[in-house]
């Protein structure tokens, strides 16, 4: 199983520097890339067009969307269907992320909508868990966990291929703030939702990906990729840059 390193590039960069960014990092990693790893790139939707042409030639390389609604079309102002994700090259998408969670209000059965829907269009989703700091704190996070995933997953039918689903552990109080889960934390949360998958997929979620996300820096990617139940990294600072993100990618 390859595993997945995403750079979640959110509400960043114009196409120029979309560009540069993803040719800066092809060249990179381009004689250095683990035969083992496969890059993704989440750019902002106006650079997606960018991007595809940046890494057209590269192997390993993926592109994917931050987000989408989960219908073919329609009257649906400012929305961007799966088809249309697809349509400019994107073979992933992300649902659940903690910022459309946490900011845009979406709700476990809204995140669960977008993973069965993509997956139905073709996309490989990208489910993205987590626990608040207070939920933490208040030792809440399997409930929490739990809960994400059993409506997260709801609609995904049994014959999945396990290659197409991924579940991303991303502490909410780890992302964007400079704390990083440590190895105890990340091991436990990851043993759980493996676990979880395992109650639901049985055999095929040991095919499945699990990312860890919050606050990954080339500093501390290589040790987070030897844990157990990491098989990639969900990146969203150090991702903006070509340089900390191949060193990530290579780590
Ligand atoms: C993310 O956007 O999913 C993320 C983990 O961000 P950061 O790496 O900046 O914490």
């Amino acid at each position: 199983m390859k595993k997945l390193m995403a750079a979640n590039w959110k509400m960043y960069k114009l196409r120029e520097e979309a560009k540069l960014t993803a040719e800066g990092l092809v060249k990179a990693v381009k004689d250095s890339l683990p035969q083992d790893r496969e890059v993704l790139i989440l750019p902002p939707f106006t650079a997606l067009r960018s991007v595809r042409k940046a890494i057209k030639k590269a192997p390993g390389f993926a592109l994917g969307g931050q987000n989408f609604f989960p219908s073919m079309q329609g009257a649906f102002t400012g929305e961007i269907a799966p088809d249309m994700l697809l349509d400019m090259g994107c073979t992933y998408a992300l649902a659940g992320h903690s910022e459309r969670r946490h900011i845009m209000g979406e709700a476990d059965e809204f995140v669960g909508q977008k993973v069965t829907f993509g997956l139905e269009r073709g996309l490989s989703m990208i489910l993205c868990v987590g626990e608040t700091i207070d939920e933490r704190k208040e030792g809440r996070l399997e409930e929490v966990v739990r809960r994400q995933m059993d409506t997260g997953l709801a609609g995904v039918p049994a014959d999945v291929a396990p290659e197409r689903l991924t579940v991303a552990y991303e502490p909410v109080w780890a992302i964007g703030t400079g704390l990083t889960a440590g190895p105890k934390e990340i091991v436990e949360a990851h043993g759980l939702v493996r676990s979880i998958l395992q109650d639901k997929f049985g055999a095929k979620a040991l095919e499945m990906r699990l990312q860890y996300g919050g606050s990954v820096k080339p500093e501390n990617a290589s040790e987070i990729l030897s844990l157990d139940n990491v098989d990639g990294v969900l990146v969203g600072g150090s991702s903006l840059s070509a340089e900390s993100f191949s060193r990530i990618v290579t780590a």
